[in-house]
């Protein structure tokens, strides 16, 4: 069998990317400048890196970001007052705030604290109620980014079989509600396995369109792949590399150069979903700012 289609998740977020740019001229264009405010608690390299991209694509598309870096030892309630500000500031469209924060801090308080208009990364149970019940909503940028993946590269999930592995709050079980809609980017038959699953790999075998969000590389074996399958890699993790300048190199959950022989396409990583969620982060700022301009 040949080996898969490899899918650029970097292309698919430029396209993306130039739909919102033409999108925010208009708006300035209207009077209105799209900004985000992004808060990050601490230094930890990965989240400071993560929160300088984001800030680096809003400045490639013409949206003001505004950034607030707070000290590690920050209280939860500082935090939240200044989410509080953060709310009521109306030239403020989106809140970012970059998890995890630090583990003493009450994640969940400060999630619900954010204004839904404003939950520009979805995580708020308002927006999370809304996407299950199939209403307008801000959609969490990952899986938003998976399945703007999914179609624009040519593939349906129509009557397809998407298996998920990894249910977690921001990408699996959004993503499991996303597919499951009734609409032409929805309309899939969902299996979301987690850590209580028993045998995983005969349900991954089943898959038409194949999803792992599970933080462990080379969770996904080729003999767990469907020949011809399409495989969607959101993990993100660190292996040591003494030839890497850094010292490590980044992977996802799926055995890349096996799984690449039986697929039909796949995602690397890096350069798959990761370049996703940050386009869609841009695409749920533009709607905010529209929103907020009764547009
Ligand atoms: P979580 O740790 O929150 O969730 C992991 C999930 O995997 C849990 O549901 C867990 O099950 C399940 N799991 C763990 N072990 C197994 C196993 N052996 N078999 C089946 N399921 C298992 O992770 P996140 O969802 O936050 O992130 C997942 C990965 O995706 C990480 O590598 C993260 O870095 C990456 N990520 C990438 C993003 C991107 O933009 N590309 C964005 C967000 C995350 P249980 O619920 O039972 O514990």
């Amino acid at each position: 069998m040949a080996a898969a289609k490899i899918i650029d998740g970097r292309a698919v977020a430029q396209q993306v990317l130039a739909e919102v740019e033409d999108g925010v001229s208009r708006l300035r264009q209207a009077g209105v400048v799209p900004r985000l405010a992004t808060v990050l608690v601490g230094e930890d390299p990965a989240s400071r890196a993560y929160v300088g991209n984001k800030r680096r694509t809003c400045e490639q598309v013409g949206i003001e970001s505004v950034h607030h870096q707070l000290p590690a030892s920050t209280t939860t309630e500082v935090l939240l007052e200044l989410v509080r500000e953060l709310n009521e500031d109306r030239a403020v469209h989106g809140i970012l705030v970059q998890l995890p924060l630090p583990g003493r801090m009450d994640t969940q308080a400060v999630i619900e604290a954010i204004d839904p208009a404003k939950d520009v990364d979805g995580f708020h149970p308002v927006n999370l109620g809304r996407l299950v019940a199939g209403l307008e909503t801000f959609a969490s940028c990952t899986p938003a980014g998976i399945v703007e993946l999914i179609h624009r590269s040519g593939f349906e999930t129509r009557g397809r079989h998407v298996v998920i592995v990894g249910r977690s709050n921001i990408v699996g079980k959004p993503l499991m509600n996303l597919l499951v809609q009734k609409s032409p980017a929805g309309d899939a038959t969902v299996t979301l396995c987690h850590s209580a699953t028993r045998e995983v790999a005969e349900h991954t075998r089943r898959a038409d369109i194949l999803v792992a969000a599970v933080g462990r590389p080379g969770l996904i074996r080729a003999e767990m792949v469907r020949p011809g399958a399409v495989v969607i890699d959101v993990g993100i993790n660190r292996v040591e590399d003494p030839d890497a300048p850094r010292g490590y190199r980044l992977v996802g959950d799926v055995d890349f150069e096996a799984v690449r022989e039986r697929a039909g396409a796949i995602t690397p990583v890096p350069g798959g979903v990761g370049p996703m969620t940050v386009a869609m982060l841009m695409v749920n700022t533009l709607k905010a700012a529209r929103r907020a301009a009764g547009l």
